[in-house]
Parts: structure tokens; C-alpha cells; sequence
């Protein structure tokens, strides 16, 4: 089926940024593994010499893709500080190297001579762009000015324009869309951290192109190539594709996309979850209804505040006082769930009989609430141990067991012991919440999961003692969420290898 999109059927951009030509290439070839469509930014090369020998490479390249050229001047965000002239000069360089497109900034368009840019322009087809970097424009104020720029665009002869512009909330990044939709040829792109899930969803919306660079993210908010291809496919998202995803602040580690995605892929069920970074529980709700989302996740720090803007809840998450799901109803209303609570049962009751032991939780805060009403629950006897021995108690009482002075815990023996605190987590994987001699139990469960085995977990494993890495808790706790979204049993067996790939690439990477 021909595409109806200028920039044929990849409408995922790869870009290639790079200081040297050899790095381009690298790049580039890398890039074309995976889209046909892909951005080459030559002002990122570092002079003259390395922009010469790269579109040399280029031109021998024997493979048909649509290279979009930019040498995006420093007063528009980019790297090239030359003159006008020659910026000019390495355009009509790229485009006789292969290059089908090119793109030049605005502010080009007021100092540079009309003739030589139309002379330039004889050859392939050219996009304006315009970049805000500075502060998010109000709707009406972008609407504007993506009105004049858009008419610009169309009356110098440009065959498509592009407008980026600075989000800090999801309602900025809305506005962008918005802004673009029903435009001719208009590649909309939400810049910043708050406009992740904008960027993954803006082909959806109408854009005619998103961008996603080969290495690393090089601006927040920017989602890799790989990523958005493999993991979000967000060249297949449409209007029907249900959308959920998880709501944090940070968020751009979670592991959660990687298990939820996994799930929908498995089962080819047309539904997306997207990371959304959220400052302001009020700036996401209000992105609910235009973005069609379905359900979400709710990690730190939203999962006490979220309460309050619930239209219901399960009566066991009320009494935990935290809800770390949400099923958005047909109705708009919102219902809220803790699956922490199923994921502490499922990932223990596979090792231990959960009635009549007992357990000892160290830590007193929102996570060990959950593991302590679980473990309550399943008819265990809590005991609870902090360096804050009033919350222990407090804790303690709530669920009806007991609370342990640590000096206690060398005497003391328990059926399993939870650790509920950060010690031991990644990047500080060198220490441990408890000693060696304090392990005296059957399992240690460890709730957390980077790294996968910690300081405790080995500790415990010495001794001959039976280990749960808190990567359980997280796949239980996530499988349950997406079968109370999507009212069937979860493939797990292809969401956890996921979620493994995903870890072990991350480890493998941080010990480079
Ligand atoms: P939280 O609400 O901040 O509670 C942390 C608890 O750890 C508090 O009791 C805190 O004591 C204590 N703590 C912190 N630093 C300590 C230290 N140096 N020594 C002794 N105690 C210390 O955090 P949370 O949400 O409960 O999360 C706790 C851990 O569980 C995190 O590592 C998180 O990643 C993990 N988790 C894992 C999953 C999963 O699915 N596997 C789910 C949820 C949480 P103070 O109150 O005195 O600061």
C-alpha cells in the first residue's frame, strides 16, 4: 500500500548524531537496521573536515533510505556556528551525497538571501523548522505561531514544516499535538522529560514523523530508536490502541513498560504503556480523556496522593492507604487497587506455607505496609523491625503482630525475613540493611531487584539460607495488574523473559 506520509512508510526518524564521521557511520548503518527514515546531524560533526569525509562515506552507500540532512545553526538549539553561507553550501553538499530532504531552521529563513536559498532549493524537498527551547508557549500562543510558521512554510516552496517546542507538563505536550493536528505534512515534537509519552504517541496524533535517537537519549524526554520501534511500536499505534502506562517521579527506569508491552504483544491485543513522568497528579488526570487512557500504574512518590482523586477503591488497598493500580471505567470514573499486596502472597506462598509462619519485616514504610497486611492476611504472624522503633510499632499494631528492637535479631528466629528499605540498591550495592548474623530464618526475601541478587541475598545464600530477589514481587505485582486491565490471564512466561532481557541488558551495560 503506497504511504500517504511524504516521508514513505518509516515514520520513525532515526537520528545520527555524532562528533566524528567513523561514529556517524556507525551510527547510521545501525539505523538502518531498523527504519528506512533517517536524520543525519551534520552540525553535530565537529568541523568541516569530518562534514567532508562523512558525506563522502555517504555517497557510497548503496542502500535506498531517505536521509533528512540538518546543520542546525547554535541559534537554534544546534551546533554549527559558521557562516550562512557555507551552512547553505554543506545542504547542497548532503543533497548530492543522497540525501532527499533537508532541513533548515527558521530563523535561517530572515538572514538568508532569498535567492540563495531558492537556488538551493531546486534540489529535493525541504522542511522548516522552528525549536523552543525557553519557556512552554500557552495553547493559544503556539496555536499562533504554528499558524504563521506553517503558512511560511507552504508560501517559500518548504514541503513540510516541523515544530519542537519545550514541554513541562503533559498538558504543554498536548498542546503541541494539538497545535499541528490536521496541519499539511507537520512533524510535531514534544521536547522534555513531561512529554515522553507525547513523543511515543505523536504519529498517533498526526504527526507526520517522530524522532528517536541512535545512542542514548541526548535530551530528556527522548526515547531510542530501538525503544520506540521494538518496545512502544509506536509506527503501529492508531485510535484504537488502548492506552495505559505508569505514572512516577523519576520514572525513566521502570521496568514496568518492558513487562506490560511484552504482555500485549504476546497476546497481539492493540493496547500500549507508556512511562509518565508526573510532578503534578492534576496536570496527568487531565491528559486522561484526550489521550483515551485505559489504566495505569502508580509508583513513588503518587501512590499515598493518587487516594484522594479516586472515585472507588478495593476495600484492602483503603486499609494498606496505598493503590499502585487504576482502571479507568467507560464512565471516566477511576478504581483503584494495590497488587504490591498480590505480588508480596505470590512470590512467598511459591516457597513458604504463609499460615502460622513468622515473618520479619525490616522497614516500616509504604512497601512494607503492603508485605505486612499480605503476610496478615495469608494468616502469618508479622514482625516488624525499623531504625525508627516508633513506626515499627506503629506498623506493628496495625497488623496486629509485634515490633523487634534490632539488637533482638541475633537471638531471634524467623520463618522468613523481608527486607523493606533501600539499603543495598543500586548504584549502592555494596552494603547491607542487615548482617550476616542477623539472618537467622529459612528465607530472606529482599524486595529489591536492581540488582537482581544483592548484598543481603548473597549473605543469605552463604549461610545456606533460601533467597526471593524482589524481582518476583515486581512481576507478580505487574502480571496482576495487566489481568485486572485486561480481564484475561497474563502470558507470563513472555512478560518475565522480557523484563529478565531488559535487566540483564541494563547490568551488562552498567558494567561497562
Ligand atoms: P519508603 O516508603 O521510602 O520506605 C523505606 C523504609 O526503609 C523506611 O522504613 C525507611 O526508614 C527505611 N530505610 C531507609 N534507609 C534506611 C537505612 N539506611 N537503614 C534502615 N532503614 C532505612 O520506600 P518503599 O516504597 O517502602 O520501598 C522500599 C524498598 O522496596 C525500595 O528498595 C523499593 O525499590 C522496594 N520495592 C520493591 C517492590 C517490588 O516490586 N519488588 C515494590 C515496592 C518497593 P525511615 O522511615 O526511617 O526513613
Amino acid at each position: 500500500m503506497a504511504s500517504s506520509s511524504p516521508f514513505g512508510n518509516d515514520r520513525i526518524c532515526g537520528v545520527v548524531a555524532a562528533t566524528d564521521a567513523r561514529e556517524a557511520m556507525r551510527q547510521l548503518r545501525r539505523a538502518l537496521e531498523m527504519t528506512r527514515t533517517v536524520e543525519l546531524r551534520l552540525d553535530w560533526l565537529k568541523d568541516g573536515k569530518e562534514r567532508h569525509e562523512f558525506l563522502s562515506r555517504l555517497s557510497k552507500l548503496r542502500r535506498s533510505a531517505t536521509f533528512i540532512a540538518t546543520c542546525r545553526h547554535r541559534d537554534a538549539g544546534g551546533r554549527y556556528d559558521g557562516p550562512d553561507a557555507t551552512q547553505l553550501a554543506v545542504l547542497g553538499a548532503a543533497l548530492r551525497a543522497g540525501c532527499r530532504w533537508c532541513d533548515l531552521e527558521v530563523e535561517g529563513l530572515s538572514r538568508i538571501p532569498g535567492f540563495a536559498l531558492d537556488l538551493q532549493m531546486q534540489r529535493g524537498k525541504w522542511i522548516l523548522s522552528w525549536h523552543n527551547f525557553g519557556r512552554p508557549q500557552s495553547a493559544k500562543l503556539l496555536r499562533g505561531r504554528v499558524s504563521a510558521i506553517d503558512s511560511a512554510s507552504e508560501k517559500r516552496g518548504f514541503a513540510a514544516t516541523k515544530i519542537a517546542s519545550q514541554c513541562d507538563s503533559l498538558a504543554d505536550s498536548l498542546n503541541v499535538l494539538r497545535a499541528a493536528r490536521g496541519k499539511r505534512n507537520i512533524i510535531a515534537v514534544s521536547m522534555g522529560e513531561a512529554a515522553t509519552a507525547a513523543r511515543i504517541l505523536a504519529l498517533r496524533e498526526g504527526s507526520a514523523l517522530a524522532y528517536a535517537p541512535m545512542e542514548a537519549a541526548t535530551a530528556p524526554g527522548q526515547i531510542s530508536l530501538e525503544e520506540m520501534k521494538n518496545l512502544y511500536r509506536a509506527d503501529k499505534l492508531d485510535r484504537q490502541t488502548r492506552v495505559y502506562g505508569v505514572i512516577g517521579n523519576p520514572i525513566g527506569h521502570s521496568l514496568s513498560p518492558h513487562l506490560q508491552n511484552a504482555g500485549f504483544q504476546a497476546r497481539r491485543i492493540n493496547a500500549v504503556y507508556l512511562p509518565f513522568a508526573v510532578k503534578d497528579l492534576r496536570d496527568f488526570l487531565g491528559a486522561i480523556e484526550p489521550l483515551g487512557i485505559r489504566g495505569f500504574s502508580i509508583t513513588l512518590p503518587h501512590k499515598q496522593s493518587i487516594l484522594r482523586h479516586l472515585d472507588d477503591c478495593d476495600p484492602l488497598a483503603a486499609t494498606i492507604g496505598a493503590v499502585n493500580t487504576v482502571v479507568v471505567r467507560n464512565s471516566g470514573k477511576l478504581y483503584g487497587y494495590n497488587t504490591d499486596y498480590v505480588g508480596v502472597l505470590r512470590a512467598l506462598e511459591r516457597r513458604i506455607p504463609i499460615r502460622g509462619s513468622r515473618v520479619l519485616i525490616f522497614g516500616a514504610g509504604g512497601a512494607a505496609r503492603a508485605v505486612a497486611f499480605a503476610l496478615e492476611s495469608g494468616g502469618a504472624t508479622v514482625a516488624v523491625c525499623a531504625r525508627r522503633p516508633a513506626e515499627a510499632k506503629k506498623l506493628a499494631r496495625a497488623v496486629h503482630g509485634e515490633a523487634v528492637g534490632r539488637s533482638a535479631l541475633r537471638r531471634e528466629f524467623f520463618d522468613a525475613i523481608v527486607n523493606a528499605t533501600p539499603v543495598g540498591m543500586h548504584p549502592r550495592e555494596n552494603v547491607t540493611p542487615l548482617e550476616a548474623r542477623e539472618l537467622n530464618c529459612r528465607l530472606v526475601f529482599d524486595l529489591i531487584y536492581r540488582p537482581r541478587e544483592t548484598k543481603l541475598l548473597k549473605l543469605a545464600a552463604r549461610r545456606g539460607i533460601e533467597t526471593i530477589s524482589g524481582i518476583e514481587m515486581f512481576l507478580a505485582q505487574g502480571i496482576a495488574q495487566w489481568e485486572i486491565w485486561m480481564g484475561e490471564r497474563a502470558p507470563e512466561k513472555a512478560m518475565r523473559a522480557a523484563v529478565m532481557l531488559a535487566l540483564k541488558r541494563e547490568e551488562a551495560s552498567s558494567q561497562k
